[in-house]
Order: C-alpha cells, then sequence, then structure tokens
C-alpha cells in the first residue's frame, strides 16, 4: 500500500489548484482520477478574468494546444425574451477559450504531484491519525494510506458521499445537455457566451461557437425531455435571431449538475481528514461559471492543510476559516443586494443595463423577474435573502448552513 501525505482525487482544476500548493509546501502528493488522461471534460471554457489570473500567476503562459477556436472570449451576452439583447465585456479584456481536455491536463502535470489515472475513488476510512481510501486502477483494487484527502471530484462527488450518503437527494439535480451544428448563417457574435433568460426555452440555455461548429445547449429539471428542449432552442434561434444550423452531429452530451448550494451557502467542506472543493463543494458562479471558483477554492483547500500542519490545528478549522473569502465571492454573485449596489461579477451587468433605454430597461427586469419564477419550486428565495441581509451583518456567509 503506498503511504502519502495527500490523496486528491479528480485531476481536474480545483484538483490542480491544490496539488500545486501542497507539492511547493515539500507535501508527498498523489492525484487519482478515473479517465484516462487528457480527459474530455463536458464545458464551454469560457475562462473568467480571475480564472485567467490564477492560471498565469500558478501555472505559467497557457500553451496554444489547450485552447479552442475562437481562441478568445470577449465576454458574455444575455438575451431577453422581450428581443434586447446585453452584451457586456469582461473587465480587463479577452479571456482564454479553454479546451478542458488538455488544459486540466496540462495544468495538473504543471501542479508537479503524481498522478495515477485510470483510478477511481470507491471508498474512504478515517482512522483518525490516517486514512485508508479504496479505488479502482485498471480493474484491479488499489489503496492508499494518506494523512488527508481532498475531495476534488465534480459536482457528482463520491468522496462527499463517502461522508454523506444522503446528500445527493438532499438537492435538488439538474441536467445539462449540448449538441454541437454546423453553421449554415449564425449572427451571433462568435466573442460572446450567449445566454437566454427565457423560461420558455430551460432552466439554462445557453449557446457559442467551437471550432468551426455552434453549440446549442439547455438545462433543465429531472424528467425533462433533452431532444425536445433542444430542438425547441433550436428553432427559436432559427425564427427569432436568424441562425441557421445544419441538423446536430452524433457527439451530444451531458451531465447532472449540482447547481443550488452556491445560491444558498449550503457548501459542503468534508469532515475529519477529508476536506471537500471544487464544484464538489457546491462553488459554482453565476451563469454556471466554474472554473475560477475550482481553482481558488482548490488552492485554499491545499492552503489549508499546509497552514493546519504549521500551526498544529485541526484542518477543518483551518480549511473553514480560509475558505470564507472563496464563499464571499462566489455567493455574493448570486446576492440581490451585492447585484444593486456592488460589482460582484466580472463583466459590468449595471453599466450594460443603464446603457440601455428606460423602456428596453423596464423590459429586461419584467424578463428577469419571469425568467426567477421559473426557478420558485426549489424554495430558494427566502434563503438567499436572508443571507443577503445577514452578509453586511456578520461581514460574510454564515458558517453554520455549511456541511
Ligand atoms: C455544459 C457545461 C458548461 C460549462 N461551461 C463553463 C464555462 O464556460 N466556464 C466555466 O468557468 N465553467 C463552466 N462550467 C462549469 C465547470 O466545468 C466546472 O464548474 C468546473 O470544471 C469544476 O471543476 P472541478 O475541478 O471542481 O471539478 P470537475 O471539473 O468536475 O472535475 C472533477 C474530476 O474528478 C474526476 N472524478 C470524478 N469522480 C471520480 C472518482 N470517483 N475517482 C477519481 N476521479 C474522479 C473527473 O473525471 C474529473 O476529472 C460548465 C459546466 C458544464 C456542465
Amino acid at each position: 500500500m503506498r503511504s502519502v501525505d495527500v490523496v486528491i482525487v479528480g485531476a481536474s482544476l480545483s484538483g490542480a489548484a491544490a496539488a500545486k500548493r501542497l507539492v511547493d509546501a515539500g507535501l508527498e502528493t498523489i492525484v487519482i482520477e478515473r479517465k484516462q488522461l487528457p480527459r474530455h471534460k463536458i464545458c464551454s471554457g469560457i475562462l473568467s478574468p480571475r480564472g485567467h489570473r490564477f492560471l498565469l500567476e500558478n501555472f505559467g503562459p497557457l500553451p496554444p494546444q489547450v485552447l479552442h477556436e475562437p481562441a478568445s472570449c470577449r465576454g458574455v451576452t444575455f438575451h431577453f425574451p422581450s428581443m434586447v439583447s446585453m452584451p457586456m465585456d469582461f473587465f480587463g479584456g479577452t479571456t482564454p477559450h479553454l479546451h478542458r481536455k488538455y488544459s486540466d491536463h496540462w495544468a495538473i502535470r504543471q501542479s508537479g504531484a503524481e498522478i495515477h489515472d485510470q483510478t477511481s475513488f470507491v471508498g474512504l476510512q478515517d482512522h483518525g491519525d490516517h486514512l485508508i481510501v479504496s479505488a479502482r486502477s485498471r480493474g484491479e483494487p488499489v489503496e492508499y494510506r494518506a494523512r488527508l484527502v481532498i475531495g476534488a471530484d465534480g459536482p457528482s462527488s463520491l468522496v462527499t458521499r463517502a461522508l454523506y450518503p444522503d446528500y445527493p437527494q438532499s438537492i435538488p439535480w439538474f441536467f445539462v445537455c449540448q449538441k454541437f451544428h454546423r453553421i449554415i448563417e449564425c449572427p451571433l457574435d462568435p466573442q460572446y457566451f450567449h445566454f437566454w433568460f427565457h423560461p420558455g426555452l430551460g432552466h439554462y440555455t445557453w449557446s457559442h461557437a467551437r471550432d468551426g461548429r455552434q453549440i446549442v445547449g439547455v438545462g433543465f429539471k429531472r424528467g425533462d425531455n433533452f431532444a425536445r428542449k433542444h430542438r425547441n432552442v433550436v428553432d427559436y434561434l432559427a425564427d427569432k435571431h436568424g441562425v441557421r444550423l445544419e441538423p446536430e452531429d452524433d457527439d451530444d452530451e451531458g451531465c447532472g449538475e449540482n447547481f443550488g448550494p452556491s445560491l444558498i451557502n449550503r457548501y459542503v467542506f468534508g469532515k475529519g481528514n477529508v476536506l471537500i472543493t471544487g464544484q464538489a463543494a457546491g462553488f459554482l458562479n453565476m451563469i454556471g461559471e466554474g472554473m475560477s471558483c475550482a481553482l481558488h477554492s482548490g488552492a485554499i483547500s491545499g492552503e489549508a492543510v499546509v497552514e493546519a500542519r504549521l500551526r498544529n490545528r485541526p484542518v477543518q478549522e483551518m480549511y473553514r476559516r480560509m475558505i470564507a473569502s472563496e464563499v464571499r465571492r462566489t455567493s455574493d454573485q448570486w446576492n440581490p443586494l451585492k447585484v444593486a449596489f456592488d460589482r460582484p461579477h466580472e463583466a459590468d451587468f449595471p453599466a450594460a443595463l443603464m446603457a440601455l433605454s428606460w423602456r428596453d430597461r423596464a423590459k429586461v427586469m419584467r424578463d428577469i423577474w419571469r425568467f426567477l419564477v421559473l426557478y420558485k419550486e426549489f424554495k430558494w428565495g427566502r434563503q438567499i435573502l436572508r443571507a443577503a441581509l445577514q452578509r453586511p451583518v456578520l461581514g460574510g456567509y454564515s458558517m453554520q448552513r455549511w456541511l
């Protein structure tokens, strides 16, 4: 059995950021990844400026092969049923359009950690002074002995389930699926990620250009029919935006998403010697932007391990204290008071709104409200409001709500 300081589960961006901090501090770190690397990851790859800065500062200049075409993105365009469109540029200029298969592999290699791919986490036992991690590597059972484990294994995290078996039943699950189309004619600007606040289309509807094709994606609740939803969006884009696409190619894809915890400050940070980070912990920014908070939370989990050792403090205490800054950043993006009176996002929504005529502003506010009503059944409204009111009093969000 291999004995190490830390086992990280998941060779994605949060895992890479955690690994970087641990390796830099001289801790022996193994990253286990269930897929063969480089692995595919469903993602639009639109990196926020903060995510871009993190990659540059921690892993160095991005090699060109980690990018899709178009290689950069200017920002996001919101579209509304009243046919108002609001393009918003990222603060600080364009950002790279990441090809997750290669960018994640590059980042994890830059971390300097030892990587065991095709190795799936199965379970763990926490014995207080060490953990035993069970995994399957190329079909064979393997075990690791570690002082700590970091779960960086994404929304359907098995590490979280190992600690809290009932957790998946306690949150709503969404499905996001996308299809790829050859383009006949597309007036949507390829330099932007396009998002529709349209309750008739779905809970999350997007489109953007990638490598000569147009992606059309839609997010919905369990039980809805993807093919029907997708067809509806394609017809809408043709009818309202003049987008003419060839029939979809065969390589459609989708996955489950734990959208919700960051809206209502219900993060999962682990227990005992196990830390949960990245999207597994619930980090997801506005418009489903998850890479910047995955990178930052992952780095904080690694730093917390290092700090806990230096100060001889319990790692959970250290992690929870340190992660509060990332919770503030992420949950602020969903906080209506912050949205109204501050600039929590990385593109200027208030400025884009103010650039519209009074009439269009009113239409946009009405359309946003109608879109939010779609989410009424999840009963998040009061929880968001309570958190928003606590924010100025506590200077952050209550730690009592975290698992
Ligand atoms: C359709 C779609 C579009 C998106 N577009 C954007 C975007 O444009 N910009 C943006 O910032 N974010 C986007 N996101 C969100 C972003 O992809 C995630 O928030 C981000 O990748 C989370 O990173 P992570 O490191 O926490 O986990 P993940 O990227 O989910 O990685 C988890 C890793 O753990 C591995 N793993 C899982 N289970 C096990 C196991 N049992 N054993 C070993 N390894 C395991 C997985 O294979 C994976 O490599 C999008 C998401 C989706 C679904």
